[in-house]
């Protein structure tokens, strides 16, 4: 008996391919994800209490493709009798925590997900002209195949650690972790926390709480200043649709310099945390000098373990002077990065890359020379720029995946959201053209 052949096998379970299993579902199509976590748990290690998401609550797994699916937000609410507490309290962020059970409360609605399966490999069978993913399980270790006509990375993204602070012994933890080593971090005496984002301020805002019981925050940014994330309406205008059409079709080296360019609008921190961060400071120094000190502009160039302390070796950019702090445990909020995955190898030369290595994902997110059958989800930061890592977006970018596999719009894709043009509007190109 031959193999089954599924449609789509999904690799990871995170928000965005866990929407696509909720996108999928009505449509018949025969899907299944595959996840090493033994369950969905979203940034456990920063699931600090009273925490936010970033996005409206209408970013979750569907809404904006479906604002009739069942796997909705609103009718998590409704379903866990908290909708009226949520109308009444009049916020759009929903808590991190809710954001967490309420894919959970998805995932568990759905049969076609299959946890501790670690992806280890896949292949192209030439004679079925099917993909071969080769999966192990992560509790018994047995290994499993699932046939697939398309495939769908949702892989997420790496933890990064810059090369000076690298195998690190001691008290370094990289901020996903920071739930898991709070205690051991209070209890240190002296913490430093190196990064400039939303997760360097949750933390440090975290432990401010603790520096009355002698604890010391020390928060060191290469960041010329704490910088916030950019909420203003026509800047949000850039999370559509048409500016990823604009953003994908530049030249690589636009690209590069747009990606560092357009740090603040994703990669700051929220206006409303750096307020409480400072307000905070205040209320304390009521109460004499608080031990902490906030550098920016400064870059850790060395670490150094000696046993009981660290050592760091910094530089100041602006005035290109070094100088050495100690501090006992470290906290590396250094960000995240998408990474080609390893076991992709098998089908390397059927995949498309760019001049640095990279996965070079097409406007419809396929990676596969335009065969249409290998998709990625929140890989393509570097090809469609701000939206990759969106959660607001995640319903669209799975609506257009839908479509190329189902060769027809299941779910209405908007082709343009925005008031501004991004580029040449299209009437002065035609002006132009006829000009000539
Ligand atoms: C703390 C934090 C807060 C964030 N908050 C927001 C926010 O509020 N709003 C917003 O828009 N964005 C936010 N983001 C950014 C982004 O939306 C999230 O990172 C989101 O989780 C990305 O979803 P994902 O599906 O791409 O990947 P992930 O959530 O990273 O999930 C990837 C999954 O793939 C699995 N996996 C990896 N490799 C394999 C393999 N070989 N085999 C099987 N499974 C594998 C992993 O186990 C994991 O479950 C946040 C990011 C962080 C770190």
């Amino acid at each position: 008996m031959s193999a089954r052949v599924h449609d789509v096998v999904g690799v990871g379970i995170g928000p965005f391919n866990l929407g696509l299993a909720c996108l999928s579902e009505p449509t018949g199509l025969d899907a299944v994800f595959l996840d090493r976590a033994d369950g969905f748990r979203w940034h456990h290690g920063m699931m600090i209490e009273g925490a936010t998401i970033q996005v409206p609550f209408l970013a979750d797994l569907v809404t904006m493709a479906d604002p009739t699916s069942r796997f909705s937000f609103v009718n998590w609410l409704k379903h866990t009798g908290r909708l009226y507490p949520f109308y009444i309290r009049e916020s759009f962020y929903a808590l991190r925590a809710e954001y967490d059970a309420y894919c959970r409360w998805a995932a568990a609605q759905l049969p076609n997900l299959h946890w501790n399966q670690e992806v280890v490999a896949i292949e192209h069978d030439a004679a079925l002209d099917v993909y071969v993913v080769r999966a192990m399980r992560t509790d018994t270790g047995e290994e499993s195949e699932f046939l697939a006509r398309h495939v769908v990375l949702g892989v997420g993204t790496r933890p990064v650690i810059p090369p000076a602070l690298r195998g690190l012994r001691g008290l370094a933890i990289h901020s996903s972790e920071y739930l898991d080593h709070r205690d051991a971090l209070r209890a240190s005496g002296s913490i430093t926390i190196v990064g400039s984002g939303q997760s360097a301020a949750e933390i440090y805002r975290d432990l401010l709480d603790a520096v009355g019981d002698g604890c010391r925050v020390d928060w060191i940014t290469r960041s010329p200043r704490f910088f916030p994330m950019e909420y203003t309406k026509l800047t949000l205008e850039m999370t559509s649709p048409e500016y990823t059409d604009h953003f994908h079709a530049l030249p690589l080296g636009m690209r590069q310099q747009l990606g560092r360019e357009q740090r603040s609008l994703y990669k700051g921190i929220s206006a409303d945390l750096i307020d409480d961060i400072y307000d905070t400071l205040y209320r304390l120094s009521a109460g004499g000098p608080v031990p902490t000190t906030l550098l920016t502009d400064t870059e850790v160039t060395n670490a150094a373990w000696d046993g009981e302390r660290f050592r760091l070796r910094l530089r100041h950019g602006q005035l290109d002077r070094e100088h050495e702090r100690e501090t006992a445990s470290i906290v590396l909020a250094t960000g995240y990065a998408a990474e080609t995955p390893p076991f992709l190898a098998p089908i390397a030369e059927r995949l498309d890359h760019d001049a640095l290595g990279r996965l070079e994902v097409a406007r419809d997110y396929t990676v596969d020379g335009g065969r249409g059958r290998v998709f990625v989800q929140n890989g393509e930061e570097h090809t469609h720029g701000l939206t990759a890592p969106d959660l607001g977006f995640g319903a669209w970018r799975n609506s257009s995946i839908l479509a190329s596999i189902l060769g027809r719009e299941v779910y209405p894709i908007e082709r343009r959201i925005a008031f501004q043009d991004f580029g040449v509007p299209v009437d002065a190109m035609a002006a132009a053209g006829a000009s000539r």
